[in-house]
């Protein structure tokens, strides 16, 4: 679903994704770990093109594109996105929208469909993540966790190929924390495609199929969890995660 190869990144003199290669496989989960400022959050950005890799080649879905020879078209940025979803830390919603506003905003714009369906698909994705109870309520009224919920089934709005989340229980409360990745659990389950930066090792343990550990714009360790968690290859990881476990 997704490969990357040799993918960098400078922002001015700085480099902070240094020739970065991952491959995701349809219906997989990949987890990104590591310390903060190691590019994690630029990678996920890359994935979307919210920002343009210095150089490599990223394919997404049957899309492939090629930085740093020619420039990225507009048209490879909308084939791009329309594969991707994004799930923030910060939930984005808009403020004077209503859950179910929120969640059928996407569609309407982009996809110019009939309103009556997109409405009701919009019911269906708030009642998958738990909300059916909160269509008409706006985000000021609802909890963080239930913010999120809402980003999700906005995020999937959009038939996303790939969902993308950045630290998405990062600003929330420890006791809101568990309904988000039991929600994350569920698409994992219905074999969505998903790459997730986060710092729930628990979380990645059980959800992902890969995880890799990002250190100062480079992958330091890849694999499957059981044996990053238990047994990692690279110093780096050790300390990282006996800081965290
Ligand atoms: P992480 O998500 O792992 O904490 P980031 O990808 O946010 O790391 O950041 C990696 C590095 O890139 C940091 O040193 C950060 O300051 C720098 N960085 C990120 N975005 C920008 C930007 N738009 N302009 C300049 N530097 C940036
Ligand atoms: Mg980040």
């Amino acid at each position: 679903m997704i490969t990357i190869r040799n993918l960098s990144k400078r922002f001015g003199e700085l480099e902070v994704l240094k020739g970065i290669d991952l491959e995701v496989e349809k219906g997989e989960v990949l987890c990104i770990i590591g310390p903060s400022g190691s590019g994690k959050s630029t990678l996920l950005r890359c994935m979307n093109l919210l920002e343009t890799p210095t150089s490599g080649e990223m394919t997404v879905g049957d899309k492939t594109v090629t930085f740093g020879t020619k420039k990225v078209t507009e048209r490879q940025m909308r084939a791009v996105r329309g594969k991707t979803g994004m799930v923030f830390q910060s939930f984005n919603l808009f403020p004077h929208k209503t859950a179910l506003e929120n969640v059928i905003e996407g569609p309407l714009v982009v996809k110019q469909a009939d309103k009556a369906r997109v409405r009701e698909r919009g019911r269906r994705l708030l009642a998958k993540v738990g909300l059916a109870d909160k269509e008409n309520a706006y985000p000021s009224q609802l909890s963080g966790g239930q913010q999120q919920r809402v980003a999700i089934a906005r995020a999937l709005a959009m038939e996303p190929e790939v969902l993308l989340f950045d630290e998405p229980t990062s600003a929330l409360d420890p006791e809101l924390i568990g309904e988000v990745l039991v929600t994350m659990k569920e698409l994992a389950r219905e074999k969505q495609t998903m790459v997730i930066v986060t710092h729930e090792m628990g979380f990645a343990r059980d959800v992902a199929d890969q995880v890799i550990f990002m250190d100062g714009g480079s992958i330091v360790d890849s694999g499957n969890p059981a044996r990053i968690f238990s047994n990692p290859d690279h110093e780096r990881t050790r300390r990282f995660l006996s800081k965290l476990l």
